[in-house]
Formats: structure tokens, sequence, C-alpha cells
């Protein structure tokens, strides 16, 4: 099948490179800041904007090492050693079930095949054999579910689903970070918690389609990570419902990537590729007015999750964007996109519009209180 026109022009925004797929880390940062354009289209077109931060001048803050990366597998072998056999005994001591005779049917690849559609299909066909009833008790490896993100198809892939337990199904996430005495780093549980809601939801939806009750995917899921600092998986069940609904609704917000895209001039590119003598093949300057063009929606938190934050805290300052400062300073100065401009209505050197008249009496009166406070007044 051809594809649809929007996708071309998503495809030729990002020019010759392969694309890069979503996944939840991704999606969890694009709902943390649903009005952001720019992100959007970036995601949606499959651009790696970590080199795209590069030419720009900005070193990306993001994205795992490779001594990371090697743990990270490292880990995850460990806990699907044996049979599953780490895996099976968290199950059980967690969910208090007997999971001995569960089978495990591995994803990784379909029939030689690893292509996501692939998998996605195989997931698919095993999850309509649970509906009919003939597959309880088997645990899904890497299986591939997919969730609608901004109007595209993202294709996810969580770690484990466990089969019924009781009368639920959980996700499972493996992690590298330790857990020392139970506790484990807040960012990095919270960030998996995020990321665990991303897959429940893509799961409910796989459930949904295969005409299985939604509702039997539970809102806990088991984190397992190594234990103080050995090895030793440890695993522990965490509740999710709050990231759900968050993630749900923060979905729901997102702007359809290829109307975005469509605002773009003619000739904007992301095209990252080098020619065969290693030349890029387009320049930093075409690059820097292509991703100028696409609205942001700068904010200081956009400093913990995207790879291009230098590059908007950059943009944010020379405008004086009151966003610069932070959300609570953009909510205090609505419909001013300036913090000059609004030092310019204090100061009489310029006349806000009638719309803005409040917001102005408003900064004026702060203005003179904290001049009566500088001047000793109570
Ligand atoms: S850093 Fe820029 S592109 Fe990334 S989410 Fe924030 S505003 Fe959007």
């Amino acid at each position: 099948m051809p594809p649809h026109p929007s996708e071309d022009r998503l495809a030729q925004l990002r020019g010759h490179l392969p694309p890069q797929s979503y996944s939840a880390r991704k999606i969890t940062a694009l709902t943390a800041n649903p009005a952001c354009a720019r992100r959007a289209v970036l995601d949606a077109a499959g651009v790696d904007k970590a080199q795209l931060a590069l030419r720009l001048g900005h070193e990306p803050r993001f994205g795992q090492s490779p001594f990371a990366i090697a743990r990270s597998q490292g880990f995850e072998a460990l806990v699907m050693w044996g049979g599953y056999a780490e895996l099976i005994r968290l199950l059980r001591e967690e969910l208090s079930v007997p999971v001995e005779e569960a089978a495990v049917a591995d994803l990784h690849e379909v029939a030689g095949r690893t292509t996501l559609p692939a998998r996605e299909r195989e997931t698919r066909r095993l999850l309509a054999r649970i509906a009919e009833g003939g597959a309880d008790r088997l645990i899904l490896d890497h299986p591939v579910l997919t969730l609608e993100v901004a109007g595209h198809t993202a294709y996810l892939e969580p770690d484990v689903v466990t089969h019924r337990i009781g009368d639920r199904f959980h996700t499972v996430a493996i992690r590298s970070f330790s857990a020392v005495d139970g506790q484990a780093d807040p960012v990095a549980v919270a960030e998996t918690a995020r990321q665990a809601a991303v897959y429940v939801l893509a799961l409910r939806r796989a459930f949904a389609a295969a005409r299985i009750d939604p509702t039997l995917v539970s809102h806990r899921f088991l984190l397992v990570c190594p234990q103080d600092f050995s090895n030793r998986p440890y695993g522990r069940l965490l509740d999710i419902r709050q990231e759900i609904d968050a993630i749900e609704f923060q979905l729901g917000r997102l702007r359809r990537a290829e109307d975005l895209a469509a605002l773009l001039p003619a000739g904007s590119t992301f095209d990252l590729s080098r020619s065969t003598d290693g030349a890029p093949t387009r320049s930093d300057a075409e690059l820097r007015a292509s991703v100028d063009a696409l609205d942001a929606a700068y904010a200081p938190s956009c400093l913990g999750f995207c790879e291009l934050s230098g590059h908007c805290r950059t943009e944010a300052s020379a405008n004086g964007s009151p966003a610069r400062l932070g959300t609570a300073v953009r909510g205090d100065l609505p419909g001013i996109d300036s913090t000059r401009t609004a030092l310019a209505y204090l100061d009489g050197t310029a006349t806000p519009e009638p719309e803005l008249a409040d917001v102005v009496d408003l900064l004026t009166a702060a203005d003179r209180l904290r001049s009566l406070r500088g001047g000793g007044a109570a």
C-alpha cells in the first residue's frame, strides 16, 4: 500500500536517514509538554533529536551511555536466564501464585522475522488465543503493542506481559538501577512508572481490539531491578493509576503531527544525512531555520527530558519569552509574549493593547508593592 501523503511529508522532512521509532520514553516526554509542536513533528518524523541538537550547536543531555546499555542488557538476560527462572520466582513472591507451569512466548522474533509489524501481528494472534481461553498460562516476552500518538501509530515493546494471575494481567519493567534496602532512585522509578503507564494503555487497547476486557490489565506493574549492591533481581509491585490517567489525558491533548508539519514552509528539512565524503547534505543554517519554523513551548522542565532543550532555552532567552522563567511567570503574563514587552509596559515606553490592560494593571500594582517594600514601608 503506498504511504499516506502526510506520511510522505514527514518522511520527506526526515530526509535520507531511517526513522527513529517511538518508545515509551519518547511518549512520556511528549506528554510532559503536549503544547510543543516542535517535538511532536520531530518525533512523528522519526528525526534523531540528539544529532539534530549537535548540529544546532548544543550538547544533547540525554541518551544512555554504551556502558549503561550493556549493563541493562546484561541484567535483563540474567532475569530471563534458565527458562525465566528469576522472573517466575519474582512473580511467585510478589503475586503469591503458583506460576511454575506457565509457558513463555519469546516475541523477539517470529519465524526469523524481527520487524515490529511482524512481531505486533504475532502478539495480536496470541492475545486472540488468550481471548478464546486457549493460552491463559502464557507469559509474553517482549510483545509488540501499538498506540496512537499525535495521529501516528507508535510500536511499543514492554519487557514482559504476565499470564493471567488471579484475574489480572501485569506488565513487567526490568531496569538496571539498584534498589538498596528496598529503595531505588525516586526519579528513575517515577520515569519507569510513566513508561509502564504507556504500556498499560497500549495493552488495554490491544485487549479491547481482541475483544478481551481491557480492565483485566492491572493498574499495578512489576518493577524488577538489582537488589542492593548485587545483581540478584528484586521485584516490587507499584500502583500507577495516577500515571495512567495523566498519560491518557495528555495523549488526548496532542495535536496531529501531520497538521503541524503541513504548516512548515516549503523546502523545510530535518535531513541529517551525509554524503559519501562525510559532508552534511544540508547546512546547519537550513536545519536551524526549519526547527525554528516549528512552534516550541519551552519551559525550564524541558531541561529534564528533551534533547533540544539547549536550543529551545537559548531561543526563549533571545526572545525574552516569559516561559524561560517558568510556567508560573508565563501564567502571570497571559497574552504577553516577551518579558521585554512586559517591562516596556511597566516603564511606560510601550502602550498595551486594551485587552491586556488588566494584566498590565496587575503588573503595575505588583511593581508598586515591590518598590514600597524596597523603600522600607510595612
Ligand atoms: S525542549 Fe523544545 S522541542 Fe523539546 S519539548 Fe521543550 S520546547 Fe519542545
